[in-house]
């Protein structure tokens, strides 16, 4: 499909190419946000399609990215759910790995959910190694340190609302309604840094709306960060139907959140 409006970041003029969109007019139809924009999903493994989806319900053209040069003249790119492990290896066989951690550093808006945050985080509390004991490796970016697995094994996946800071964009009389959030051994975050916002984070057991088994000893955790333009969820609105986690991303690359 050709993308209706010229994009928003790509073009190389100005101030850089993620300079946050600041030539677009405001997005009036929230159906049709993301219009004219290019969003590169990474499908190498994990549920790049259902983020495919979730970025082309936004009116964004989405795009697999499996080689190097398919990240060129992206608006902004998401890293899907699925084994951080195997993605890592994947896109340092495919030479991803490097040009991505280049365009992040240049400030490419990336969104990641579950493995996803993993990848974009600069640490992990838990690295798994490979046979020869090294440590498996993220593209980094994101100022923060995550758990993996860190609510239990995938039997202890669950569902649960939460509150979601950022998505003013969708309040009505009643305000903004929580975002029903599902993880799937997903990951926590135990440190963030000083330039890291917390958006989301699960409660201690709420017996009322957390139907999971695993145990939350008395601390809240936090699942969802935003740094500048790098946004991360521990958990997978792409298989929900929430649209908003997506819509934020996209008012992130446009310059109007
Ligand atoms: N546990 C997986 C990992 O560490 C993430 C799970 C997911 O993306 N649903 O990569």
């Amino acid at each position: 499909m050709q993308p209706l409006l010229a994009p928003a970041c790509g073009g190389g003029q100005g101030p850089g190419p993620y300079a946050g969109g600041m030539t677009n007019p405001p997005s009036a139809d929230p159906a049709r946000v993301g219009s004219g924009l290019r969003i590169g999903v990474l499908a190498l493994q994990g549920d790049f399609r259902e983020h495919l989806r979730a970025a082309e319900a936004t009116g964004a053209q989405g795009t697999a990215v499996r080689r190097p040069g398919e990240l060129d003249g992206l608006d902004g790119l998401i890293i899907p759910g699925g084994e951080s492990t195997t993605i890592d290896k994947l896109a340092r066989a495919f030479e991803l790995a490097d040009p991505l951690r280049k365009y992040i550093a240049e400030g490419m808006p990336v969104y990641g959910s579950c493995a996803g945050m993993i990848l974009l985080a600069s640490d992990i509390a838990d690295p798994a190694t490979d046979l020869s004991g090294a440590p498996q490796q993220t593209f980094g970016g994101l100022d923060i340190t995550v758990r993996r697995n860190a609510f239990g094994r995938q039997r202890e996946s669950f569902e649960t609302d939460l509150d979601f800071k950022g998505l003013d964009f969708s309040a009505t009389a009643s305000g903004v309604e929580p975002v029903h959030a599902v993880f799937i051994r997903g990951p926590w975050v135990e440190r963030v840094g000083a330039d890291v916002e917390v958006l989301a984070q699960v409660e201690p057991a709420d017996p009322e709306h957390a139907s999971h088994a695993a145990p939350l000893p008395g601390a809240a955790r936090i699942v969802a960060v935003r740094s500048g333009q790098l946004l991360a969820t521990s958990f997978h609105p792409e298989v929900t139907g929430e649209k908003r986690v997506h819509e934020l991303f996209i008012r992130m690359i446009r310059g109007e959140a």
